[in-house]
């Protein structure tokens, strides 16, 4: 039999860091089992179902690279199906139709939270032969009232439920449309989905779902529920705990690599390893690894992450990834070197690709002054000559490459009896207006050899003004 995964999102919100986990365990054990993955839209709440956010979740998806092999499939197409059954199932008393008003289900809830009773339907439309004429009806499915329906859950293990604590929920609505426990069985039957992976907020739905498999007349998938996603302070995961939103992580510059490594270690694991690739966790995951408790949700170790994925993709991936943040940073691709440059420049110190970008600037831009601080430390009068020197040989360098401009600048400094560092700091701070930037050779090489002439001269210029001035 052929594995077959479905991820279910309702568009009634925007993808989070829990429903990516679940789409990315979905995908993972299609991929890891050579089997299918489903994507399916759960859109017949069509009061808060939005395009945007269908869009919201195709594009997360694909930015993510968790691509469907089949879908997305709208439940709203398959009304006509979802119907079929409801017939079906009124036909063989498998299902009825409640007519119970609104004010009669207040009352009757009022009553048993009253006498201090679980508050349920009471089934009082169940035997009822003829229908109350001009009422609205809903539909609801019989649901067993006696005996255990047991839950073989791959996480979570055996779950047993009592059907006498279920009570009969209701199916269609009173305009027909179906309700989501409903639509769900139907779709997972008719969709052949061999295994549901899912948050465990859905493990109490699952009973109420295994007894209409059973009316469906059809196998019941295996189910796996997922532990929850706690913040960092161990209250629920919200938007206080800074970006849910997935389209925020990429705004600020997470490689969708890490994002995945990030989410694959909540809940599952491989000995102590942390960093994956995406072929190592298709290789390596399995549904019945993942383990039990909640797992907590730390920024910081994504960031981290992030700059573990920027540091080990290629460079040419991170340059082609970084473009849209140097022109989100507004800088003049035309007017600078090649992102793959700069990548390979700056990836050792980037956690992000925004952080990158922003490092960045002055290789595409003038700054407008060097921080006081550096400028105070290192641009002092010492330094003028030997900065003098610099300046003239790399103007008069034939090549500008790293090379060749690293033996120009040892040169001067040997010449003038200076560390390398002593001499490679306040350039770096006359050409980035700041002290830390890659090495040097990497950095001028970046700038490029006109606006490293230009910074330099301004240096100099500030330093004999310093020097004027009795600094
Ligand atoms: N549509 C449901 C949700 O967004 C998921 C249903 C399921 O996975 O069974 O939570
Ligand atoms: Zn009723």
């Amino acid at each position: 039999m052929s594995i077959r995964t479905r991820f279910a999102p309702s568009p009634t919100g925007v993808l989070h860091i829990g429903s990516i986990r679940t789409a990315l365990f979905c995908w993972l054990y299609a991929r890891h089992t050579d089997g299918k993955f489903i994507l399916r839209i759960e859109d017949t709440d069509r009061e808060r179902s939005t395009k945007e956010n269908v869009q919201a979740i195709l594009d997360g998806l694909a930015w993510l690279g968790l691509e469907p092999d089949e879908g997305p499939v709208f439940q709203t197409q398959r009304l006509d199906r979802y119907s079929e059954i409801v017939d079906q199932w009124l036909d063989a008393g498998t299902a009825y139709r409640c007519y119970c008003s609104r004010e009669e289900l207040d009352a009757l809830r009022a009553a048993q939270m009253r006498d201090g009773k679980p508050v349920r339907y009471d089934g009082r439309c169940r035997d009822r032969k003829k229908p109350v004429q001009g009422a609205k009806s809903v539909v609801r499915f019989k649901n067993p009232t006696s005996g255990e329906v047991v839950v073989h859950d791959q996480v979570r293990g055996r779950v047993v439920f009592d059907n006498a604590q279920l009570d009969d929920l209701v199916i269609a609505r009173s305009d027909g449309t179906p309700t989501y426990n409903f639509a769900v069985v139907v779709d997972d039957s008719d969709q052949r989905i061999t295994h549901v992976i899912r948050g465990d907020d859905h493990l109490n739905n699952t009973p109420r779902q295994l007894n209409m498999f059973a009316a469906l007349g059809v196998e019941a998938p295996v189910f796996a529920h997922l532990p929850m996603i706690l913040a960092p302070d161990g209250s629920k995961l919200s938007k206080r705990h800074g970006a849910v939103d997935i389209r925020e992580y990429r705004k600020q510059g997470y490689l969708p690599e890490a994002l995945l490594n990030y989410l694959v270690r909540l809940g599952w694991s491989h000995g102590d390893q942390e960093i994956f690739s995406v072929e190592e966790m298709i290789r390596l995951f399995d549904v019945e690894a993942v383990n039990q408790s909640a797992s907590t949700f730390n920024p910081e170790k994504l960031l981290w992450l992030n700059q573990q994925h920027i540091i080990a993709a290629p460079a040419e991936d991170i340059g082609r990834q970084l473009i849209p943040y140097l022109l989100d940073a507004e800088l003049d691709l035309a007017d600078g070197p090649d992102p793959v440059a700069v990548a390979t420049g700056f990836r050792e110190r980037a956690q992000t690709l925004v952080s990158m970008a922003a490092s960045a600037r002055y290789c595409y831009e003038d700054f407008e002054e060097v921080d006081a601080n550096a400028a105070k430390k290192h641009l002092r009068p010492v330094i003028l000559e030997p900065l003098q020197e610099v300046r003239k040989r790399l103007a008069e360098l034939v090549d500008w490459s790293k090379t060749a401009i690293v033996a120009a600048v040892e040169q001067v400094a040997a010449s003038y009896e200076l560390k390398l560092g002593k001499l490679g700091q306040p350039i770096r701070v006359a050409v980035t207006g700041t002290s830390v930037s890659p090495p040097i050779d990497v950095t001028l090489e970046l700038i490029g050899r006109d606006r490293v002439i230009r910074r330099l001269d301004n240096a100099i210029r500030l330093i004999e003004a310093r020097r004027g001035a009795g600094g």
